[in-house]
């Protein structure tokens, strides 16, 4: 499959970040599920790139999704009944995770945590892009190269505290054989085992 390429530019100094498409990134939880990894573009000052960069909940937020998700969920509407629950668990698993998830945002790129956040209007155009020193805005253009191809039907996987695990097939059941809980959480976390 080969999907057109668009391209977040900067105006003035040209640095560029594809906008998509990109495989999805997945948490691997300490029970050993896959959850969504939320993530959006943003300045990374370890790599010196625009990059993916994490973009962890806060409990506000979740809070305000479950009562946005629970208002729509009360309508007639049969067919969002999947989409609703497994939205509703995502959000529940996020809320669970909250105490144990410790660190700021990450780079999906590096996993340096020096960021530059960006901020969004509700149909995902940039409103303010702070890059280097550069007070030029990201705008999103066409690749001129034109098409990426998609062959991968995987995920990029990540431990609750964003390293990489590597990729991980799709639509596979995910299996906890071979892995020692330490392996996602590290030592630190031996004692959280409760869920
Ligand atoms: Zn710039
Ligand atoms: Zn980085």
């Amino acid at each position: 499959m080969s999907l057109p390429v668009l391209l977040l530019e900067c105006g003035i100094c040209k640095e560029s970040v594809p906008s998509g498409p990109y495989l999805p990134a997945l948490y691997c939880t300490p029970d050993g599920k896959h959850l969504a990894l939320r993530w959006t573009l943003g300045w990374c000052n370890s790599c010196g790139h625009a990059r993916r960069v994490e973009d962890w909940p806060s409990m506000e937020a979740l809070d305000s999704e479950t009562a946005t998700a629970l208002k729509v969920a009360g309508e007639p509407q049969d067919q969002l009944q999947d989409w609703m629950r497994k939205k509703l668990e995502d959000i529940e698993t996020y809320r669970r995770l909250q105490p144990l998830r410790t660190t700021p945002n990450h780079c999906l790129a590096c996993g340096g945590t020096d960021l530059l956040a960006w901020s969004y209007d509700n149909d995902g155009v940039p409103l303010a892009t702070p890059h280097k020193e550069c007070t030029g805005l990201f705008r999103q253009v066409e690749d001129p190269d034109g098409m990426r191809f998609m062959l991968l039907d995987e995920s990029d996987l990540f431990s609750l505290d964003c390293r990489d695990l590597g990729r991980v097939q799709n639509n596979v059941a995910p299996s906890t054989a071979g892995f020692n809980i330490d392996d996602f959480w590290g030592p630190d976390f031996s004692s959280e085992r409760s869920f």
